[in-house]
């Protein structure tokens, strides 16, 4: 059986694929000439394993989801308080690029725009031979688990239009809040801008932060969770600018957007989330990656709101019965959603040719959301194309009467025990 997760990514694209709305970020001169139906999604999970679709290889530049992978990096050199001292957290409710400050605090109001991201970047410790851009882009290619690299063609495009950037630099230099030249600070944050990424990139990336802080894939701690959760926080709250209320509302997880096309967001301890379409609206979000993420969203249960902690494991166990040892029990246990059901739905994948029946035991299972049902049942169904006889255990009546339609043959309602006695 091959998981069903890669169709349900492609599906996701094709009903948004039809959205032409938004344009360019032309501001940045570079930045209209890309090819606008350009369409990509990742998801990874807290294990490491990342699904994609679309435009899934092609490379953009992160412009603003550089912001809050920066602020970690500024945490993690500096510590919070001091990186407080100089950004606060509070959402604007302005455009990205206003020119504003805290009206008590004369400071950013938040890192996610660009005063905050300016000032965050000023925070980066760094060597006269290792820039500040340099060392963010080191941090984030440990985050990506390759070297990412500068697109110098949008940097210095971005450069000779930065008028806003660098009046914003100079009235943070006027206030105190830039320490050094204004003019380094606008360039070094355009420069973090301009690192390329892929969604994969991104999905890796973003993975980190939905397990806590540590890469999935090498079990290294790269952040300390409560470096994790002040940037979760703070993309929640500032990280669609302002839209973050519209945000937080219909999709509700933390997220980010880039003028280029990219939003990620991050669900913790379930999923890291990356789509690319480059047409953005009004607020600088991309169009489709908007849509994208209500659908996932919904479809998906993932909205903060909604999601419960997430079940480290689905399987109780696993065990052959019958005369020739041909049928297979899965005792599932916990709560099904979606991280538990792509879980399941993996171990399925591998189990191995030969046996006749595969029984899955619904009996210990706490709660099955929406999702799970559906993607349970997408399960069975691709294990009896390939042949299986599969039955679904349903002794507590966890499944409802909507859900049941149709599958009648294939769910029984009494004990496990009982129902395995007839391969005896
Ligand atoms: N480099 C861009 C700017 O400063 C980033 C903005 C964004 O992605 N929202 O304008």
């Amino acid at each position: 059986m091959k998981t069903p997760v890669p169709d349900y990514l492609k599906h996701v694209l094709s009903a948004c694929a039809a959205n032409d709305k938004g344009k360019l970020a032309d501001y940045i001169p570079e930045l209209a000439n890309v090819n606008p139906d350009r369409l990509g999604l990742a998801l990874s999970t807290v294990d490491g394993t990342i699904y994609s679709a679309g435009d899934d290889k092609v490379e953009f530049t992160m412009q603003s989801l550089s912001k809050p992978f920066t602020y970690a990096l500024a945490i993690k050199e500096i510590g919070l308080i001091k990186v407080l001292e100089k950004v606060g957290v509070e959402p604007s409710g302005e455009a990205f690029n206003q020119i504003s400050l805290d009206k008590e605090r004369n400071i950013p109001k938040n890192p996610m725009i660009n005063s905050g991201a300016i000032t965050t970047h000023s925070l980066i410790p760094y060597k006269k031979t290792v820039p500040r851009a340099e060392q963010i882009r080191r941090f984030l290619s440990a985050l990506a688990g390759r070297e990412l690299s500068f697109d110098e063609q949008v940097y210095q495009s971005e450069i000779k239009t930065a008028f806003r950037n660098m009046s914003i630099g100079y009235m943070l230099r006027t206030v105190g809040v830039l320490e050094d030249d204004p003019k380094e600070m606008v360039n070094g944050y355009i420069k973090q801008c301009a690192i390329k990424v892929t969604v994969k990139d991104l999905a890796v990336m973003t993975s980190v932060l939905a397990n806590g802080g540590i890469q999935p894939k090498t079990g290294k701690r790269l952040l300390d969770r409560s470096v994790v959760r002040q940037v979760l926080s703070v993309m929640l709250s500032c990280g669609m600018y302002d839209a973050a209320g519209d945000w937080l509302t219909t999709v509700g997880i933390p997220a980010k957007s880039g003028v280029a096309g990219g939003i990620i967001g991050v669900l913790p301890g379930q999923v890291g989330i990356a789509v690319f379409s480059p047409k953005i609206d009004e607020h600088g979000n991309s169009v489709r990656g908007l849509r994208i993420f209500e659908n996932l969203a919904r479809d998906m249960g993932l909205h903060l709101m909604e999601g419960t902690p997430s079940a480290q494991t689905i399987l109780q166990s696993r065990y052959t019965v019958g005369k020739k040892n041909n049928v297979v029990v899965y005792e599932l246990r916990g709560v099904l959603q979606f991280t538990e059901s792509e879980m399941l739905l993996r171990i399925l994948q591998d189990e191995p040719a030969g046996k006749s029946t595969i029984v899955l035991d619904l009996t210990n299972l706490s709660l099955i959301h929406d999702v799970g049902v559906r993607m349970l049942f997408e399960g069975v169904d691709r294990l009896k194309q390939d042949g299986y006889k599969v039955v679904v255990v349903d002794s507590e009546g966890l499944l409802d009467k909507e859900q049941l339609k149709g599958r009648k043959r294939e769910v029984v309602t009494e004990e496990l025990e009982k129902f395995l006695e007839k391969f005896k």
